[in-house]
């Protein structure tokens, strides 16, 4: 039997607690972050709890994370100019609170503060 905890992610995708959803297929759901860090700020999950990083999903679904990457790039058409940045916190040391594998999607005038 599962014991695992569920993530707030996975209770976002059954419906359990509201998002401001903004796009949804069979293996990927994107929303809002509740507390953005750009204009636009947008996590792309896959559905499965299967993955915590993208490392992980990487080697077991590499398809999937095509798809994460395709959607990121979609979505910052439909919400910005096409241009993002694609963010992926791995482990608790960088930042990861969300141990279901999550891209954060910001775009929206990022030029200013560039990591180049
Ligand atoms: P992490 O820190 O794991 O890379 O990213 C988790 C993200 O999920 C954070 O940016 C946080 O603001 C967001 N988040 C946490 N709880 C919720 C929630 O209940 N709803 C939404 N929309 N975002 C959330």
């Amino acid at each position: 039997m599962e014991t695992r905890e569920r993530t707030i992610f996975e209770r976002i995708i059954a419906r359990e607690i509201p998002a401001d959803i903004v796009h949804e297929t069979d293996s990927v759901i994107a929303f809002r972050d509740i507390a953005p860090q750009a204009p636009v700020h947008l996590l792309v999950v896959p559905k499965t709890a299967e993955y915590a990083t993208v490392a992980e999903l990487a080697a077991g679904d590499p398809e999937l994370l095509a798809e994460v990457v395709a959607t990121a790039q979609t979505l910052a058409e439909s919400h910005a100019d096409g241009h993002f940045r694609l963010v992926f916190n791995s482990g608790e040391n960088a930042g990861q609170t969300v141990f279901h594998v999550h891209a954060h999607v910001l775009a929206g005038g990022l030029a200013e503060g560039s990591l180049a």
